[in-house]
């Protein structure tokens, strides 16, 4: 059975034939710097002992320092962390951040732990990998089951090997080392990019009907910037059901159903939302900001949005890319899309190695200005080259971490 891994390396494969690159070259560029999987033994709070697997996999270096999120759930496994981990090597290329890529998981659901198991879990994994991460070497970051709680709690423990290292990991609440605007920087970016992708198209974002999956940190930041530029968000889905309305959701009020009833399903006023209906939407955007691999085979073709804006990773898998291009599809990958968090991950370690605190508009200027910057750029690509968006951000990345690597020395 194809893994994600094998799905990343299509994508990648398609670019590399528009760089003309070498069977060598692509190996080189594919092949992870290193894998690490270490064994997370915990106490439960019953008394029990719990085995954990736990991974980080440093894919590529060539551009600086790796970086790249911890996610907790209980899918993930080498392949999933293996094809994040390269395409934070792309991303962070896309987006021109001194960074190369990496990422790392533990297969537990954390919805199954109390506070104080995730806080062991968390520094047990520290214990295990702290020699091979770090401020100038690897710096994880918030990711799917993971928040700015967890970011401090590995901070806290890498400190008690190498003492103050702030820079060692990103995503920190804001009164600990955290950066002003790097909990909705994902979110807003990935509205930013919705934005500027209906400017280059003439189409009003004001008024479209947006369909989203996922309302955790990015899902819900996304969502709120959606109906403050005016977009309608009429349907909604998350782990506990969905919620549709063709007026538009209430996104503040739905947050604060979705703190109180542990999810968004059952929202006064709305309709129910399975994923399946949510898919095949007649709305004008469709954003994935949940899992991977959810846009495949069997829904591409009852899509019926004629764009989408990818702020998970990896949520479209090859054959459905396919599907979508030859209806006229015009998806932004995820490697642009939904780079604002790593981008304000970097303003996040450039203030803790200069111990000097950006204000939140500083912030999000600077993040607009990336994440437009980079727009353009691939925008640029596509047109010249007549390549879907995906392929032309792909071709950005992999030339970048190319040309790198060739003037490093192999
Ligand atoms: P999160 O854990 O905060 O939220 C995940 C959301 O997905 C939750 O609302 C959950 O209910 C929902 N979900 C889970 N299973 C679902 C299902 N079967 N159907 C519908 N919804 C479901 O995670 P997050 O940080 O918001 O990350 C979401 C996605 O964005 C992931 O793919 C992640 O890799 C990607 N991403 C996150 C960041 C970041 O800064 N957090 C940056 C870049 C990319």
């Amino acid at each position: 059975m194809a893994t994600s891994f094998d799905h990343a390396r299509r994508f990648f494969d398609q670019a590399a034939d528009v760089l003309d690159l070498s069977q060598n070259m692509r190996t080189l560029l594919l092949t992870p710097q290193r894998e690490i999987k270490v064994q997370v033994a915990v106490e439960r709070d019953n008394g029990e002992l719990s085995t954990l697997i736990g991974y980080r996999i440093q894919h590529d270096k060539s551009r600086g320092p790796m970086k790249g999120g911890l996610r907790f759930h209980p899918e993930v496994d080498e392949a999933e962390v293996l094809t994040l981990a390269s395409l934070m090597t792309w991303k962070t290329a896309v987006v021109n951040l001194p960074y190369g890529g990496a990422k790392g998981g533990i297969a537990v659901d954390p919805r199954t732990l109390s506070v104080g198991e995730l806080e062991r879990i968390t520094r047990k994994f520290v214990d295990e990998i702290h020699d091979m991460v770090g401020p100038d070497k690897d710096i994880p970051a918030p990711d799917m089951g993971t928040n700015a709680q967890v970011m401090a709690w590995f901070a806290n423990q890498y400190e008690k090997f190498y003492g103050f290292q702030p820079a060692c990991v990103t995503g920190k609440p804001v009164d600990l080392h955290g950066s002003e605007g790097r909990e909705e920087a994902t979110g807003r970016g990935v509205v930013t990019i919705a934005e500027a992708l209906f400017k280059k198209l003439n189409r009003p974002l004001v008024g479209a009907r947006v369909a989203l999956q996922g309302f955790g940190n990015v899902g819900s930041f996304a969502a709120e910037y959606l109906m403050e530029k005016g977009a309608r968000v009429v349907g909604l889905t998350d782990m506990t059901g969905g919620v549709w309305n063709p007026e538009g959701l209430d996104v503040r009020k739905l947050l604060e159903h979705a703190k109180s009833a542990g999810g968004v399903k059952g929202f006064p006023g709305t309709d129910p939302l399975s994923n399946e209906q949510l898919f095949g939407a007649d709305v004008d955007l469709l954003i994935p900001a949940a899992l991977g691999g959810v846009i495949n085979a069997a829904n591409a073709t009852s899509i019926r949005a004629p764009y989408i804006v990818e702020a998970a990773n990896n949520p479209t898998t090859p054959e459905a890319d396919e599907i979508l291009h030859k209806k006229g599809v015009i998806v932004v990958p995820d490697i642009l899309a939904n780079a604002g968090g790593v981008t304000v991950s970097y303003f996040e370690w450039v203030q803790n190695r200069q111990h000097f605190k950006w204000d939140l508009e500083r912030v999000r200027t600077e993040l607009n200005k990336v994440m437009h910057e980079s727009f353009e750029r691939v925008w640029k690509i596509a047109e010249e080259k007549k390549i879907p968006l995906r392929t032309a951000a792909y071709v950005l990345g992999i030339g970048r971490v190319g040309r790198a690597t060739v003037l490093g020395g192999v």
